[in-house]
């Protein structure tokens, strides 16, 4: 029916047998018709309206209002699909695209236990928390014959796989997701699928699988989101011969959580050791195997374990005031001194920590001391000690931890690659595993020319702008205030705003606050701690003392450093005058950015994206405001609309004419790739409609290139 409500038009629906579902409003949810299952009603419903319900009655056994009319207004409806369409595999089959729809469609197989969704050509995966059974070599022999066609993990690798095969083309496989929804689990069944089919007698494929194991115990920690969550965004490259078979694989890992060694650092401050159901022992046995596959020798593994347990003694080093401006010496504790490495007692004026650690990283204790207490400077001629204050030494510390952390573990990257034996030719056949947070890169289409407005398209490159552009984004800005010894978060805050109220995607907020409006939504940011975060507190004295030890690591680590600060250092930079080779953290991490965007430019992408279900890490629960949000943050309405009304298949002018130029006559052939190409369009009577020329590529609609194949075909 119909009627008024307030002033807006309304309709009375009954959620059972709806032919509408309900606008989905962030805001205030109504619970009742949210909960309940079943109906075609897929939606976080309702906001501003409340709906009216009538004849609804509450029931106990199942903890809702069942029934009936609801009343609302007319605005907060879309149309609902038919039953017909209940769970189907891919959501662009939807007659009706609208997010209750793909949310309840979702919602739908996961409580089947169908984790695995297509949107469009991109792979939805909603993490199932607890086993399912679809995995082994029965489904890897079944997705390799076709035999099954249900959206998997196995299907796309299986489709990166025979792409690169065919076309003698580098593949990617890109997946994102936030934390635990299932990134790194999904990253490993592609690598199996991998490993099952490139397998040949070498066993190499054995020893890329034993690599997550390796990296994973080094670099994961437990979370409050994910009891093992990676702390490192990796990239596998899987390489394979002419024949199929996998010769080689290389890791590549960015480490995006900058934090990392302070969480592990203090391993008892974060309440979170032991892991329910995770056998600790069991574990470090697998570890040991792993590294004997990856041919780690003994002593190296023995060097690896001093490094970590250099960090913690690192840690545990503390530190007291000891005059009136704050400044600082090392806390001694002689009474208290113990052996750490079975050694007898050692009279020493510091601490027993700083024993230790001095002694596994093999330098002198009072060298260390110095190191973490003082900073050399130069006064006039003289180069003299200065007391550190409190948080100076506190930040000096934790940064050399860090700093050994991190190296230990791109040490031990470096030697599985070697033991992967990679590094001869490149042979266009590659697959890459992306496991990576938040990689997002709709340029292309931006930068081709062409006219997207009909795909409700939209533009990121304001946002891109505020945050890349040189010298006044916001990471060059950042970079500059930084290095500028009297800057403080409040002085960075005024600066921003002073440059960057311009850009249309940046608001200065109140005090040292300002908003970004991201593609996914504005998020508020707060400067306090940016400028501490942005700066690299590892002094040359704490790299000088490294290079200094007598241990094997730490000279490594402290060497390859400074080599790495030597190749930066740009006096014509415009910070020059302020430490110029100090290469922030925000630059160091764009620059692996960039690097990354290149290797995969390359490549024919496949992307996965993993969705967390609920928070609790939970089977079988489905929050749908978490889902929606997740959703929406990663485009999947967009990508299915794309893949809908737009032009999913493209092809560079060269791709596209070495496969059909011979099917021009001979006075064309000399012609530029791009002529070329649009003669062959036209000479075949391809619809304008269908296609999109652009400068560097093609873009077609779904199913013009099975026109085109066909064609070809019959010519061959
Ligand atoms: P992310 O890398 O995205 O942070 P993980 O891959 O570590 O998340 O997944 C978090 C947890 O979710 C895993 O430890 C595992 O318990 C569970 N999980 C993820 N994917 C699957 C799956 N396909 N099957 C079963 N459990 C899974
Ligand atoms: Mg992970």
């Amino acid at each position: 029916g119909g009627g008024s409500f307030g002033s807006k038009k309304i309709k009375e629906v009954d959620p059972g047998e709806l032919p509408y579902v309900l606008v989905p409003e962030e805001k205030e949810c109504n619970r009742r018709l949210e909960e309940k299952d079943g109906a075609s009603v897929a939606s976080t419903a309702c906001s501003s309206s409340v709906p009216q319900f009538r004849d609804s009655e509450w029931n106990d056994n199942v903890g809702y209002f069942i029934k009936k009319v609801v009343t609302v207004s007319t605005g907060e409806l879309l149309p609902a699909n038919p039953e017909i369409l209940e769970g189907v595999d891919d959501l662009i089959q939807l007659s009706y695209l609208n997010e209750p729809s793909v949310l309840h469609n979702l919602y739908q197989r996961h409580s089947r236990d169908i984790i695995y969704s297509k949107a469009g050509p991109v792979l939805i995966a909603i993490n199932p928390f607890k086993a399912v059974q679809l995995y082994g070599n029965d489904f890897v022999t079944a997705y390799r014959q076709k035999l099954l066609d249900s959206p998997h993990v196995y299907a796309i690798a299986d489709a990166a796989y025979t792409e690169m095969m065919a076309d003698e083309r580098n593949q990617s496989i890109i997946i994102s997701g936030e934390s635990g929804a299932g990134k790194t689990e999904t990253a490993k069944i592609a690598m199996q699928y991998l490993a099952a089919l490139g397998g040949g007698s070498s066993g190499i494929e054995c020893e890329v699988l034993q690599t997550s194991c390796i990296l994973e115990a080094f670099g994961n920690a437990k979370t409050s989101r994910n009891d093992n969550s990676s702390r490192f965004g990796k990239l596998i490259e899987i390489h394979f011969s002419a024949t199929g078979k996998i010769w080689g694989a290389k890791i590549q890992t960015y480490k995006l959580n900058l934090k990392t060694a302070s969480e592990y650092n203090y391993l008892n401050q974060s309440a979170c050791l032991a892991i329910h159901d995770v056998d600790d022992a069991e574990k470090f046995h697998v570890l040991m195997e792993a590294f004997k596959t990856i041919r780690i020798s003994k002593e190296d593994q023995e060097h690896a374990f001093e490094m970590l347990a250099a960090v913690l003694w690192l840690g545990n080093i503390s530190f007291k005031v000891v005059d009136t401006e704050n400044h600082v010496e090392v806390v001694a504790d002689e009474g208290k001194m113990r052996s750490c490495s079975g050694s007898r007692p050692t009279i020493f004026p510091g601490s027993s920590a700083t024993l230790c650690a001095a002694r596994l990283i093999g330098c002198n204790a009072q060298d260390l001391m110095v190191a973490l207490s003082t900073k050399r400077i130069q006064a006039g001629k003289d180069n003299v000690a200065k007391k550190l204050t409190l948080q100076q030494a506190i930040d000096t510390r934790d940064a050399l931890a860090k700093f050994v952390y991190a190296s230990l573990f791109d040490w031990l990257v470096e030697k599985i690659n070697r033991s992967l034996a990679m590094g001869k030719q490149h042979t266009g056949r590659s697959i890459s595993i992306l496991d990576i947070y938040g990689f997002e890169s709709f340029k292309e289409y931006e930068l081709d020319g062409i006219d997207w407005a009909k795909v409700e398209f939209k533009d990121n490159q304001e946002c891109l702008n505020l945050f890349e552009k040189k010298p006044i984004g916001l990471i060059s800005l950042l970079d500059e205030e930084s290095n500028f010894p009297k800057a403080t978060d409040m002085t960075f805050a005024s600066k921003l705003k002073q440059h960057l109220n311009a850009n249309p995607c940046f608001k200065g907020e109140r005090g040292g606050a300002f908003s970004v409006r991201h593609y996914a939504g504005e998020v508020l940011y707060d400067t306090s701690g940016f400028l501490e975060k942005n700066r690299d507190p590892l002094h040359s004295d704490t790299l000088q003392l490294l290079a200094s030890c007598s241990s094997r690591l730490p000279q490594l680590f402290a060497s390859s450093k400074l080599n790495q600060l030597q190749k930066t250092a740009n006096p014509s930079s415009q910070l020059g005058a302020f430490d110029s080779h100090k290469q922030s953290v925000g630059t160091k991490f764009k620059g692996q950015l960039f690097k990354l965007m290149q290797q995969l430019e390359n490549s024919t992408p496949h992307f996965i994206r993993c969705i967390k279900p609920n928070s609790k890490q939970l089977p079988g629960a489905y929050e749908r405001d978490l889902v929606l949000e997740q959703l929406r943050c990663c485009g999947v309405l967009e990508v299915v609309r794309i893949s809908k009304s737009g032009y999913p298949t493209r092809m560079t002018h060269q791709e596209f004419t070495r496969r059909y130029g011979f099917l021009l006559s001979e006075n064309n052939i000399c012609l530029d790739p791009l002529s070329m190409s649009v003669a062959i369009l036209q000479q075949f009577d391809v619809l304008p409609e269908t296609y999109q020329v652009g400068y560097t590529k093609l873009y077609f609609r779904v199913g013009q290139i099975g026109a085109l194949e066909d064609m070809r075909k019959q010519f061959l």
